[in-house]
């Protein structure tokens, strides 16, 4: 299970444990300086089968369940490596699979559980409207066979790095529909094939190693054929994948927080100051004892919410809660760890300030923290809608 108190996954636990113990701090390191994206790590976990791990095995690929991929996840990060660069493999697939026809998941899922094929983004973000998502203004326009695609979006991690890429288009004007969430639709892109001048992919320079970019769509032709499901669904479509994608990035960060805490108590017990460990003193010990609660604690939620996932349950509200509590939870274990190694936090060599770097993340992407809140308020409590 997810907490460590069930033996269920440990298997999944030791396996990932030892694969990436032949990825230690300095490829990591070493990555961030050039901001190259992790290739041999992203091999060694395909190979492994892991990236596989939500994919039938009628398609090939390990038929486990959510929690299995939190593990997974959760494992790599508290080991200090990245999961950032793969997880996106894991949720974006549940909109293929949950929604997909036959004819798509027999075409995509044997290579994408062998390896031979890489779905590693998912492009809903737009530089104009933000979080609100209904206000998209990427087009797909039916023309013949084909969809026309005509947009830009912004943020869309790993374009580069991908063979085919889950985008989110508006085929029904906002205005001719009767709900806002109506009239999108969830395609599956190609981008292997040669796309011209239709689709210019631009990095985007960041605080963090994330091979991010910008991606401009200019009349950009997609078969009918890979329209996923039913034409302007796809707002609800790519909801289900946000579920998986929450719970998925909340596990990340109870990795990182138990990194960051495991870190920050190793050297309290080892650094000696006024001929004493400085974790001797409770000023110090305090604050990694409670971010150490607050991990495990946010953890339970974790497994909570992919649980109900992996029942087929509503967890739209466990989910969103699983990543507020866990992306808290790291951010002030990083804060904790910073403080605990003092000057000696800032050294690159050290790693904790491009983890702090890494976990501060999780705050804003995929959701921020307030819309969590907004989400909570008005969906679990009842409270009137601001917006
Ligand atoms: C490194 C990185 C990688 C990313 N990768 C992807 C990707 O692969 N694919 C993809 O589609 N997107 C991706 N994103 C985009 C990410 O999902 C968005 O940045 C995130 O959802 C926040 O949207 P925004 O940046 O437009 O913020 P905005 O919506 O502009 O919000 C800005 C701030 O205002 C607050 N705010 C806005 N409205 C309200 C309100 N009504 N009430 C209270 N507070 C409010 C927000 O909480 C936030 O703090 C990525 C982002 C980053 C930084």
């Amino acid at each position: 299970m997810f907490t460590d108190y069930d033996p269920g996954y440990e298997q999944i636990r030791s396996g990932v444990g030892s694969l990436c113990e032949k990825f230690p701090a300095e490829y990591w390191r070493d990555l961030d300086r050039s901001s190259a994206y992790p290739t041999q790590f992203i091999d060694a976990l395909t190979e492994a089968g892991y990236l596989a791990a939500l994919i039938p095995t009628e398609y090939g690929g390990a038929g486990l369940d959510l929690k299995a991929a939190c593990v997974i996840l959760e494992t790599i990060q508290r080991a200090g490596c990245n999961g950032a660069a793969c997880h996106a493999q894991m949720y974006i697939m549940g909109t293929l699979l949950r929604h997909g026809s036959e004819t798509q998941k027999g075409q995509y899922l044997p290579d994408l559980a062998a390896g031979k094929l890489r779905l590693q983004a998912f492009g809903v973000s737009e530089p104009t409207c933000g979080t609100d998502t209904t206000r998209i203004q990427t087009t797909a326009v039916r023309d013949g066979d084909d969809y026309v695609i005509t947009g830009q979006k912004t943020w869309i991690s790993r374009s580069e790095h991908t063979d085919l890429m889950l985008l989110l288009a508006r085929t029904t004007p906002r205005e001719e529909v009767v709900k806002p969430t109506l009239g999108m639709s969830v395609f599956l892109v190609d981008l292997r094939e040669d796309v011209g001048s239709s689709v210019t992919i631009r990095p985007i320079e960041t605080m963090i190693n994330h091979s991010t970019t910008e991606v401009f769509f200019d009349g950009f032709r997609v078969p009918a054929e890979n329209l996923i499901g039913a034409e302007g669904e796809g707002f609800r479509y790519i909801l289900d994948g946000m579920n998986a994608e929450r719970v998925l990035i909340a596990a990340e960060c109870v990795g990182d927080a138990r990194y960051f805490v495991t870190r920050a108590s190793d050297y309290a017990n080892e650094r000696e100051v006024f001929d004493r460990p400085i974790g001797q003193n409770q000023g110090v010990q305090f604050p990694i004892a409670d971010a150490h609660m607050k991990t495990e604690a946010a953890a339970l939620m974790v497994e909570k919410a992919a649980t109900l996932f992996d029942d087929d349950e509503t967890c739209g509200a466990e989910a969103n809660m699983a990543k507020y509590l866990a992306s808290e939870a790291s951010w002030s274990a990083a804060d904790v760890c910073m403080q605990t190694f003092g000057g000696f936090a800032f050294s690159t060599e050290y790693d904790i300030e491009r983890k702090f770097r890494e976990t501060r993340l999780y705050q804003i992407a995929p959701i921020s923290t307030n819309l969590i809140l907004s989400h909570v308020a008005t969906h679990v409590l009842g409270m009137p809608k601001s917006f």
